[in-house]
This record gives structure tokens, C-alpha cells and sequence, in this order.
């Protein structure tokens, strides 16, 4: 009898270096390329915005395009669908009699819930998952993912001595499918997407990107750059393509091991590792952690002392604030869809202990616009950034006004992406206007 499977893709839009698409094409004499762009999200258990910015679809759209014609080259072919995994994968599995599911292991908590029900609901399928989204697999951790170090020093202690899976090699050869072959077809929202210029989706645009960042020696000075704030070339830009799996991170850390072999190893290069370290810990963060990233209190025992007031959200989203750095990092994001990760900083500080807003919306927010959206990195980030995550500092709170004066000394980021046009009080009603 004949084995059909179905390889669900998720964070990992790529063919070279994806275990488990190699997996599934070992083994299935057939295989539907599946992907379902309705995905649970943490955001959508609070208010904030609904749908997914012009830029991050964009850059979903190209990603998903170039993995379909990538398919194509192993007569294979991508099967999009605007609908749940819950919704299609029944429907596939009856039409098709599927005996076989993969997938790559995602660290986010709604994802796996799905792919929990799937599992309970079809004893009879053999269910697949592989580590690509991380440097390591879960056996190669020194500790129990229920252990994790609770700060990320202890956790790079540790993890740094662990050897790293080189990539996969090249997928030789993918089984058919057994669907007749359709073009390709556009998100339907996609058509309003629009496209920012400084990245272009995809797998082939992603092994460019890295090709041409380690061909200008950018690594080895990473580390005195890597706190800029506007530019392509300050820091490594890889993360839009890390994040929804486009390009690997073992491939990533296989060019810079190169590199460093064949033109200098320093520093720099030691913090770009440094820094796919702080990646990698929030990935097993999330897993440890499950629904708790999402929540009031994080990982901590108490909730915060912030609330929601929706003028002040709404003048951060705007970059409308009394802070123009502030509102010039927003605009950037807005008309973008990427930030730096020192104005990430600085927009979640602002955000938290400023405006004294609850730092969940912050992070539903970019989860909408930011291209490289990662579940662990965002909602990861913002805890820590929040106080209730992996910090042992407590809360951290940046003096924007310094901060200002060391990164933008010449005021030319305020100045080119209009923090100071626009600002405006932070709240329009004062205690004198309130009724007695
Ligand atoms: C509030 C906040 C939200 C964030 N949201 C995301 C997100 O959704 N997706 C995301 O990929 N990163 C997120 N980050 C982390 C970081 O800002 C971005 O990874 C980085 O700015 C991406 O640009 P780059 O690839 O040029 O980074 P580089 O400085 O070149 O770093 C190299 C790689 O290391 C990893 N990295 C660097 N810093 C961090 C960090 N603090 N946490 C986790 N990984 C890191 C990324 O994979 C990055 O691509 C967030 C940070 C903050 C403070």
C-alpha cells in the first residue's frame, strides 16, 4: 500500500536544512506540501490590531511564493490554505487516506496545542517532528527543557560547550504529490501588502543575504556596530529569514564558523554567536514556559502595576508621543515593518515605564508589524524587558534622553524618520479636566 503523508510548514519555509521535510521525503511514496496561513496567535486573546501588517504579509507572501518554486524543482508543489490546520488536515487526511504527519517543532504554545489535538484526535497517524527552528536539538540539552537556567548567563554557560548539528545536505530528491499540481495563488489580504525595500522573502533571497554579509567582512566588526539604529549593514539583518524559517540557523553558524576559519575570528564574530544564543534561549524559554509568555505576570509571581489606556497606546502605535525618539523608532516600524533591536529596547522601555502601559499590547503590536515576528523572541523580549521574565535585574528602564544623545548624537534618526514632528501630550484630559 502506498504511504501518504503530509508535511505541515510552519517556521520553516525553506528545502535545504529541513529535517523533517528530508524525513517525510525518505519515507512517504507520496507527500502534500501543506501550508495553512490561519495560525492561532497569542495576540489574539487580548485587544490590539487585528490583522497582519502590509509588510509583514508581504514578506510572507514572497516567502511562500519562492518556497512553491523551489517545490517545483523536485516536482513538488505548495498547497496554501487561508484556513486552520484543524480545518484541512481532516478534510486531507479522509480524501487522501494519509498514514503519515510531519512538522518542525515550533516553541510557540498555540501552535503545539493544535498539533496536540491532531495527535488525540488520530491515534492511527504516526505523527513526525524535528528541531529546525533551534541550534540544538532537545537531546543534546545539558538539562531537562523543565530545568532551564533561569537567567540566559547561566544558560550560555552551559550551552556553549554543546557541539552544534552541522546542516543538513542537500535534498536529493522529494516523493510526488498526490494533488494535481496548482498555481500558486496570493493570500487574499496580500493584495494591499506592500513591500518595504530592504528585504525580499524567500530562501534563495535569504542564502544571498548571508552570502553577501560574510563577503563584506561585516562580521568582523559586528560587535562596535551592532547598536545602530538605521541601515543595512550595523547589524546582521538575518532575522526576517530566521524567523519564519526561510534560512537556518545551523546554516547561519555554519558561514560564520567559516568565516572565521578562513578570514578572522574575534569579538565580533563571538557576538553575532553570542547573539543567535539569546535566540536560542528564548526558544527553549518558550517551550518551558508555554501559555505562561503570554500572560499578565509572565513567569513571575505578582502582575505588574501597569494598566491599559488606550489614548497613550495609540500615540505610541502613531509615534505621537512627548518622546521624538520614540515616535521616530514607531515610524520606522510602521513604514518598514523592522526595527533595531536598540529601538526595540527603547519603544518596549517607553512603553512599560513611561506610559505605564501593560506590556502585553506592546508585544501583540509587534507581533503584527515586525516582518521577523518570532512567538519566543517578541513575547521573550518584552517579558524581560517588562520585568516578568528571565531577568535577574528586575525590570530595565533605558533614560531615553541618553540613550538619544549616545545613539542619534546628530539627531539625524529623529530627523529622517520625523520623531518631532508629530508629538503631542501624553494624555489629552488632565486631573483638572476630570468632573467632581
Ligand atoms: C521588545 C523586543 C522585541 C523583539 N522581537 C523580536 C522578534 O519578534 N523576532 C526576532 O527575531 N527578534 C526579536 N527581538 C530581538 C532583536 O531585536 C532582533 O532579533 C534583532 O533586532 C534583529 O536584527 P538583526 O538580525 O540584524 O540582529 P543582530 O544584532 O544581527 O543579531 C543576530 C541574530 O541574533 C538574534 N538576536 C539578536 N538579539 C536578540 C535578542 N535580544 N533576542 C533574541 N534573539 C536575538 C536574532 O536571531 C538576530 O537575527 C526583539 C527584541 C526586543 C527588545
Amino acid at each position: 500500500m502506498l504511504k501518504i503523508g503530509i508535511f505541515l510548514f510552519t517556521n520553516d519555509l525553506r528545502i535545504e536544512d529541513n529535517p523533517a521535510l528530508a524525513q517525510a521525503s525518505r519515507e512517504m511514496d507520496k507527500l502534500i506540501c501543506l501550508h495553512c496561513s490561519e495560525q492561532p496567535t497569542p495576540s489574539s486573546t487580548i485587544r490590539g490590531p487585528a490583522k497582519l501588517s502590509n509588510h509583514r504579509l508581504y514578506f510572507l507572501q514572497q516567502s511562500l511564493q519562492a518556497l512553491d518554486q523551489n517545490l517545483k524543482h523536485h516536482h513538488q508543489h505548495l498547497l496554501m490554505r487561508e484556513q486552520s490546520v484543524l480545518d484541512i488536515v481532516p478534510e486531507l487526511i479522509t480524501l487522501y487516506n494519509v498514514s503519515h504527519i510531519y512538522s518542525s517543532y515550533h516553541a510557540g504554545w498555540y501552535e503545539n496545542h493544535q498539533w496536540k489535538i491532531l495527535t488525540s484526535r488520530y491515534p492511527g497517524i504516526v505523527f513526525q517532528q524535528q528541531h529546525s527552528h533551534s541550534l540544538f536539538d532537545e537531546h543534546q540539552l545539558p538539562f531537562n527543557v523543565a530545568d532551564l537556567p533561569d537567567s540566559f548567563s547561566k544558560f550560555r554557560r552551559v550551552i556553549e560547550r554543546v557541539k552544534i548539528i552541522a546542516p543538513e545536505p542537500a535534498l536529493i530528491s522529494m516523493p510526488p504529490s498526490p494533488l494535481a499540481e496548482n498555481s500558486f495563488k496570493p493570500l487574499a489580504e496580500s493584495t494591499q501588502a506592500t513591500d518595504n525595500g530592504m528585504f525580499e522573502g524567500g530562501e534563495n533571497a535569504g542564502l544571498r543575504h548571508l552570502n553577501r554579509y560574510f563577503s563584506q567582512n561585516l562580521a568582523s566588526t559586528y560587535k562596535k556596530t551592532r547598536n545602530g539604529l538605521d541601515g543595512m549593514n550595523y547589524s546582521t539583518k538575518f532575522s526576517p529569514w530566521l524567523a519564519n524559517g526561510s534560512i537556518s540557523v545551523r546554516s547561519i553558524m555554519s558561514k560564520l564558523r567559516d568565516y572565521e576559519r578562513d578570514i578572522e575570528s574575534n569579538d565580533s564574530t563571538y557576538w553575532i554567536f553570542f547573539e543567535l544564543l539569546w535566540r536560542e534561549y528564548y526558544q527553549w524559554y518558550a517551550r518551558r514556559h508555554q501559555s505562561a509568555l503570554f500572560t499578565f505576570k509572565g513567569i513571575g509571581t505578582g502582575n505588574p502595576s501597569t494598566s491599559f489606556y488606550p489614548e497613550r497606546y495609540q500615540k505610541w502605535c502613531n509615534g505621537n508621543t512627548p518622546f521624538p525618539i520614540v515616535n521616530a523608532l514607531m515610524n520606522q516600524l510602521n513604514n518598514t515593518g523592522y526595527m533595531s533591536n536598540r529601538g526595540r529596547q527603547l519603544v518596549a522601555s517607553c512603553f512599560v515605564h513611561e506610559l505605564n502601559l501593560d506590556w502585553r499590547y506592546g508585544a501583540a503590536y509587534m507581533e503584527k508589524q515586525l516582518i521577523d515576528y518570532d512567538t519566543a523572541s517578541n513575547w521573550g523580549n518584552w517579558q524581560y524587558l517588562a520585568g516578568v521574565g528571565a531577568d535577574p535585574r528586575g525590570h530595565r528602564k533605558f533614560d531615553l534622553n541618553k540613550q538619544t544623545a549616545t545613539y542619534d548624537p546628530t539627531g539625524e534618526f529623529v530627523h529622517r524618520w520625523q520623531g518631532s514632528s508629530n508629538f503631542e501630550p501624553l494624555d489629552s484630559m488632565d486631573a483638572a479636566d476630570w468632573p467632581i
